[in-house]
């Protein structure tokens, strides 16, 4: 994601507020008339409201003069009540003037409790519908994930229609009339932008259940679950989960909403604990969080025994919840952790579409399809985003971790190297040999002649010297597979696998040449040196050890420095 791209998504966000909140709706009052030239009207322009604060009226009061005069025009936006613990009607004329006598009337707030419709024709005749959640899904007469009813107008005839509703959430009523078979057109495309909407979580939640599980990130399955319950939520808000998950459970459909967004707050804050670094989570936050979630467990709990209750105190959460949330975003950020950026674009657009649809359930913003739908949407981009910063984290990892396997072949290097010639030293020499390099090899030992005069001829550093150079013409005179190593001091070991004592007589000859023709510079002044070799040979099938074979070794290069140096002696085994 480039620098541009989230002012970009923010600008987005802030333009799709404003265009919601401007969105324009029609005025007027009367009586709808239905044509044949449209399927679909909005009722809202044409309904009238009155709150039952009492919760005692009945439908044949409603026909009572004095009663009918406290009704007031719905006014042009959605009609919507917020939380409110009063039940409420409204009502509405319609005359059909068109050849279709079949029209479904569509509430499209699925999550209210209970709506009673009282249909009174010409004659004041009065048909009484109900439809709601507080009744299992297949009583609908119309099963749909909203709450729809048929409606039957002849020809020429005036309905005029009560609602009666109650719900102990949100309460608000988006009114239409639809003709059915263009319903059922509509209602094609509506499931599937919904399915298409839950295939995106559903895909992202299982991709960060499975990186959870492969790199044993808590993170991950915090996302998951965060993402998960989220989804479940919008599915109680969308009808779809009464529909297809749980469509007798109605004491538990009214709770799911909150239990879901609880569940969901919960495993947000356990996310971002275990996803931004420690660094950027203070002690007060930590503090502030763990109370938190506390909150969010007694919310649930009250939500069982008063959903009004349990909901108004989300609402009351809600901001605070998108500060704790926020600030180690923040703060992470500013401590140039850069999955951060992810996650605060994410965060950032959910928590601002977030209030939209918070504000619209409870009443302060115009109900319509894209406020309502708001944080459906916000959800998803943040979904989509923050698991895109979950995969550039994994990136982040494995760089470390291959920075580390560097640094420990690095530490390993220097754990098994001669500091002053870099050749393997004696450590290093007798772990190989016990790793079992080969059936049979030859071990050689070198010693410099006479070293100590010029360490007290020419100094300790000029000393240093000729051992490095000596170490750099071993290096030249034996095969890869050889194994070089500084024994100690002016002494020097060669292991050579897979090679009888002929070859490596042959090679300790080139060597003791190579040495005395190399002349070693030191300051202005060229020396040569002498070396004396003593080589042995050593089989896997004799009772020889490590120590038993350098012993050998040692005998020879000491006969030797006896017989006059500068030369090679032999030990058979
Ligand atoms: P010989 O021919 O019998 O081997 O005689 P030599 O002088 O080479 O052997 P001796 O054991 O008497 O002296 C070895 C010297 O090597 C003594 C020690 O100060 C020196 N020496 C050991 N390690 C180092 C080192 O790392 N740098 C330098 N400059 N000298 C070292
Ligand atoms: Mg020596
Ligand atoms: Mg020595």
């Amino acid at each position: 994601m480039n620098k541009r791209t989230m002012p970009t998504l923010f600008l987005f966000v802030i333009v799709l507020m404003a265009s919601l909140l401007m969105a324009p709706s029609a005025k007027g009052s009367g009586i709808l008339e239905l044509n044949d030239s449209k399927n679909e009207y909005d009722l809202n322009p044409y309904t009238s409201v009155l709150e039952d604060k009492e919760n005692r009226l009945v439908i044949y009061d409603l026909l009572h003069p004095d009663v009918a005069a406290r009704f007031t025009d719905a006014g042009s936006q959605t009609i919507n009540y917020g939380y409110s613990a009063y039940s409420h009607w409204a009502e509405f004329k319609v005359k059909n003037t068109s050849l279709k006598k079949d029209w479904l009337l569509e509430i499209a707030f699925p999550t209210l409790d209970s709506v009673d419709a009282y249909v009174l024709d010409g004659t004041n005749t009065v048909l009484q519908k109900h439809v709601g959640d507080d009744n299992a899904f297949d009583n609908r007469e119309v099963k749909n994930r909203n709450l729809v009813l048929n409606l039957e107008i002849e020809r020429g005839e005036t309905l005029d229609v009560y609602l009666h509703f109650r719900t102990e959430g949100a309460a608000a009523l988006p009114l239409k009339i639809i003709h059915p078979v263009h319903f059922a057109q509509k209602e094609q495309v509506s499931y599937l932008l919904l399915g298409a909407n839950y295939g995106i979580i559903i895909i992202l939640t299982i991709y960060n259940a499975f990186m959870a599980f492969f790199f044993r990130a808590k993170a991950y399955l915090y996302f998951a679950l965060h993402s998960a319950s989220g989804l479940i939520m919008f599915a109680t808000l969308n009808g779809v989960a009464f529909e297809f998950l749980w469509s007798d459970a109605i004491w538990w459909n009214n709770r799911a909403i909150g239990f879901f967004m609880c569940v969901s707050h919960i495993m947000a804050l356990l996310f971002i604990r275990n996803f931004l670094p420690p660094r950027s989570l203070s002690d007060r936050w930590k503090l502030f969080c763990n109370m938190f979630i506390v909150v969010e467990i007694f919310n649930i709990l009250l939500m069982c025994v008063d959903v009004v209750l349990g909901l108004k105190l989300m609402l009351v959460k809600y901001l605070f919840f998108e500060l704790l949330m926020i600030i180690p975003g923040v703060r992470a950020l500013q401590a140039n952790f850069r999955p951060a950026r992810y996650y605060l674009c994410g965060w950032g657009i959910f928590a601002m579409t977030g209030i939209i649809t918070t504000f619209t359930e409870s009443g302060v913003i115009p109900m319509n399809s894209l406020t309502t739908f708001s944080a459906q949407i916000g959800s998803t981009l943040e979904t989509l985003i923050v698991s895109w910063g979950l995969a550039n984290q994994i990136k982040l990892i494995r760089k470390e971790k291959d920075r580390a396997v560097e640094q420990m072949n690095e530490n390993r290097k220097l754990a098994d190297s001669d500091f002053l010639t870099g050749l393997y030293n004696r450590r290093y020499i007798m772990n190989r040999f016990s790793s079992r390099m080969s059936e049979q090899m030859v071990f050689l030992i070198l010693d410099i002649d006479h070293f100590k005069r010029i360490n007290d001829t020419y100094g300790h550093l000029a000393g240093d010297n000729v051992l490095q150079q000596i170490a750099s013409v071993l290096r030249q005179c034996f095969r890869h597979g050889d194994v070089i190593g500084r024994f100690g001091g002016e002494e020097f070991i060669v292991l050579m696998p897979d090679t009888f004592l002929d070859q490596a007589r042959h090679r300790a000859e080139e060597l003791l040449s190579a040495v005395c023709s190399v002349p070693i510079h030191i300051g202005d002044t060229h020396i040569t040196c002498t070396v004396s070799i003593g080589i042995t040979e050593w089989k896997s099938d004799s009772s020889d050890d490590f120590h038993a074979a350098l012993r050998r070794a040692d005998e020879a290069l000491y006969e030797a420095k006896r017989l006059g140096r500068n030369r090679i002696c032999v030990s058979s085994s």
